[in-house]
């Protein structure tokens, strides 16, 4: 007998496609629904909407060590950072004791797309057969993926979740443009928590589709925040979704910034959505995959566009900063990368540092997480291409992974804070100089005259 022979009879390979509980509908009743923390507003909304149809979910917030830990323990750390977290998130939440296990499932949200994002579930059930095997994982998705285990949805419930995606953007981009200029500490909180309060009421009475109302409500809240004038850092943060978006993930990165002084400009999640919508259009464009939903993509992608520029038009009229429009990303990205680079957030990541320093914001943390190679590439791979492009582009590709510590995070982005510091003095002295040369040259104008 071989030496490969015997390897392969002693270790043969795990079949787990039938080693799991499925998630059902029935399970409405039965089973409370834990949900990871990625995006705290935007999920807030949505678990809400998701409360109202009778289901019984909660938002986890746990974030201390354990849950890293728990993650090392259950998933292979050559796997990137974000299915670690998630992972260790469930399991140390489970282990917790506040919930029984034998009426408890796990939601999670899946891209569908070609890199480890899809494969979050074997990783979770994996780590709940050494656990808590009767725990079963429901996945919301879009792309008919866990046809056995699919929470289920339909064109209503799909809707309801973008107009919550669109409410949740505007609500990140007007509390990041007070926030750091409130005169009245946690006056830019209480106006956020204002305005999740009014679209709960708007989602309980029906009337969630009145964007206009919601959004100028929301927009007029926010104005009323008493604000300094001040000029700000303004620092983008692009990167991998979950990395980018996750206190968890991103070690509070937003609050850090904050901290700093800096005004945080973060990207829409309606941004990752079009971007699916469009890689499937493209799929069929590029590589003749998926033909026939190509078309229903599209017709999606356009819908969310229309929505998109009437959002953005209704914070421009307010005197906000509107969020990127994804015509205008899909330009940016064609500047730079393929739209045919569509592994994990591909294109999506040099697209939204190319349309952030267009728009105004020159600073950048591209968050990394350790493990994602299409991160690599279409993030930290195409910053030198971005810096000939934009040459005051400053930008800091940050590592986050379990063993890097937030002291060295943090030093730096406080690097690139300090270039940022200098360069906005000096852009601030050119400008004086400037306009003390205009003044130059029209007082002796004057004086002929
Ligand atoms: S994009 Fe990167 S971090 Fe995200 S799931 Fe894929 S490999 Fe992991």
């Amino acid at each position: 007998m071989s030496k490969k022979q015997t390897t392969e009879e002693s270790m043969p390979t795990a079949d787990l496609r039938d080693e799991y509980p499925r998630f059902t509908r029935a399970m409405k009743g039965t089973h409370k629904l834990l949900v990871p923390n990625m995006l705290p507003v935007h999920f807030g909304i949505i678990l809400d909407i998701l409360r109202d149809d009778g289901w019984d979910v909660e938002l986890l917030t746990n974030d201390a060590r354990t849950v890293i830990d728990e993650g090392l323990k259950h998933v292979h750390n050559d796997t990137c950072f974000p299915a670690l977290c998630v992972t260790g998130q469930f399991i140390d939440a489970l282990k917790s004791g506040k919930y029984d296990p034998d009426h408890t499932a796990l939601l999670i949200t899946q891209s569908g797309g070609g890199c480890r994002a899809s494969n979050y579930i074997p990783l979770i059930r994996k780590a709940l057969r050494a656990e808590f095997p009767q725990v079963p994982v429901a996945s919301l998705n879009f792309a008919g993926l866990e046809k056995d285990s699919g929470f289920p949805l339909d064109l209503k419930t799909i809707v309801k979740l973008a107009y919550a995606v669109f409410y949740g953007d505007a609500l990140m981009a007007l509390y990041n443009q007070c926030k750091p200029y409130e005169r009245e500490a946690g006056a830019a909180d209480a106006a956020r928590d204002a305005c999740v309060a009014a679209i709960g009421r708007a989602y309980k009475e029906g009337k969630y589709r009145r964007y206009k109302q919601i959004v100028n409500g929301m927009v007029a809240r926010f104005a009323a925040v008493p604000r300094s004038r001040e000029e700000k850092v303004k620092v983008g943060i692009v990167g991998e979704i979950y990395v980018k978006y996750s206190p968890l993930g991103n070690s509070r990165l937003e609050e850090f910034l904050l901290a700093e002084g800096c005004e945080p400009v973060v990207p829409g999640l309606m941004d990752y959505v079009m971007y699916c919508a469009v890689n499937n259009v493209n799929d069929a464009k590029f590589y003749a995959k998926n033909r026939r939903s190509a078309f229903a993509f599209g017709l999606a992608y356009r819908y969310l566009h229309h929505m998109q520029r009437k959002i953005n038009r209704l914070l421009a009229r307010g005197g906000f900063a509107p969020l990127h429009d994804f015509e205008h990303l899909r330009k940016c990205a064609d500047k730079v990368l393929n739209q045919g680079v569509k592994m994990g957030e591909g294109w999506l990541i040099p697209a939204e540092m190319a349309a952030l320093a267009e728009t105004g914001t020159e600073n950048i943390v591209c968050a990394q997480p350790f493990g994602c190679l299409p991160n690599h590439i279409a993030g930290k791979g195409a910053i030198r291409t971005l810096k000939r492009l934009y040459e005051h582009e400053n930008i800091v590709a940050v590592d986050y992974d379990p063993s890097a510590t937030k002291v060295n995070q943090e030093n730096r982005i406080k690097l690139m804070l300090a270039t940022a510091r200098e360069n906005k003095q000096e852009k601030g002295a050119a400008e004086r100089q400037a306009a003390e040369r205009a003044r130059g040259d029209k007082e002796p104008k004057e004086g002929k005259g």
